[in-house]
């Protein structure tokens, strides 16, 4: 089943995609992680049928509420046999056809977990991908995997910063030359960079201080199940259904200077939790909260109270 962690415009507050995680509910209803399963699903061949199912599900559940903010895209992790014979392209055109969702929504994230065999035949998969308004990140970039080949070669659109990258800003001077470094690449090139595993607001605040636009990570939101998930994007990103503007105001009212409604995007930065979620913290998400808590980061004020350190899974 699908889970959902939003990526956030640090610049703005607004959400501006959710990453896609699968989580596998056992018989007796425990949620397994993907490191208990992914790398079997993987190695077993299964993972192309494992994106289409979970693609398939990420439309019943919010494809009604992604189709309606045609600025939010969806991204998925997709195994680098997916991208054989442009497989990827053909499942999201199918599955996606008939729903509200768009292809110029999609976002493909790659991750080099295994050596790629035909790069050349990627490349063709990722220009058809474009080709149709899809996106292709390069996930984990800066890992001691990925992928400055795959960045130089495939034609990619975003550069995904690893996690492991960003949560050693603070202790490790190389971590900072990297990041430098993966700026000016996607500068140079051409695409958008998203910085992933941010977990304190002194990340988030280095990160924006160096012109980096998104971000996720625990100090947002961990990844959420679809209820939680839509109620959080209720909450950054209301629509004002047309029906029901339409009953809300009489007809011949002059337009308001006030949006009806808007996310509280400069909430007061008092009401920010602390800047380290647990794993416990992650399982149990409270999306009213979180709504203000990411507005509250982004506001670029201090946390009301010193950052510290719990560990984090
Ligand atoms: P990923 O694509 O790099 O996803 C980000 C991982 O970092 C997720 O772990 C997410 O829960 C975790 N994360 C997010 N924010 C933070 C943070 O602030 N701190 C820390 N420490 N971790 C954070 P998750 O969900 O356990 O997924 C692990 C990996 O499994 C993913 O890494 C991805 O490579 C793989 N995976 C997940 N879903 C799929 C899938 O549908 N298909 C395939 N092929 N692989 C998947
Ligand atoms: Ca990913
Ligand atoms: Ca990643």
């Amino acid at each position: 089943m699908p889970y959902y962690q939003p990526v956030v415009d640090i610049q703005t507050g607004k959400m501006v995609s959710a990453e896609v995680l699968v989580r596998w509910r056992k018989p007796n209803g425990t949620i397994l992680e993907p490191a208990a399963f992914v790398e079997l699903v993987e190695t077993s061949g299964l993972a192309v049928d494992l994106t289409r199912s979970l693609m398939r599900r990420v439309r019943e559940e919010i494809g009604s509420a992604i189709g309606k903010r045609p600025h939010v895209t969806i991204a998925f992790n997709v195994a680098p046999e997916h991208f054989d014979d442009a497989l990827i392209l053909n499942d999201v055109a199918t599955i996606f056809d008939s729903s509200p969702v768009k292809l110029t929504q999609m976002v493909l994230e790659l991750t080099e977990r295994s050596r790629i065999e035909n790069l050349s035949g990627m490349r063709d998969t990722v220009a058809a991908l474009q080709g149709k308004g899809c996106k292709v990140a390069i996930d984990d970039m800066g890992n001691d995997h990925c992928g400055l080949t795959y960045v130089l070669k495939l034609g990619v659109d975003m550069i995904k910063i690893d996690k492991s990258i960003v949560q050693s800003i603070d202790t490790q001077g190389d971590s900072k030359t990297t990041i430098e470094t993966l700026i000016d690449l996607a500068r140079n090139m051409g695409m958008d960079l998203v910085a992933e595993g941010v977990e304190t607001f002194e990340q988030v605040t280095y990160l924006r201080d160096r012109g980096i636009k998104a971000a996720q990570g625990y100090v947002f939101a961990p990844p959420l199940p679809s209820s939680s998930f839509l109620q959080l994007l209720d909450a950054m990103d209301p629509v004002v259904e047309a029906a029901a503007a339409d009953a809300a105001q009489p007809a011949a009212a002059p337009p308001t200077a006030e949006p009806a409604q808007t996310a509280p995007a400069r909430a007061a930065p008092a009401k920010l939790a602390p800047t380290r979620a647990t794993p416990a913290q992650a399982a149990k998400p409270m999306p009213a909260n979180l709504a203000a808590k990411i507005a509250a980061i982004s506001a670029k004020a201090p946390p009301a109270r010193p950052a510290r350190a719990v560990a984090a899974g």
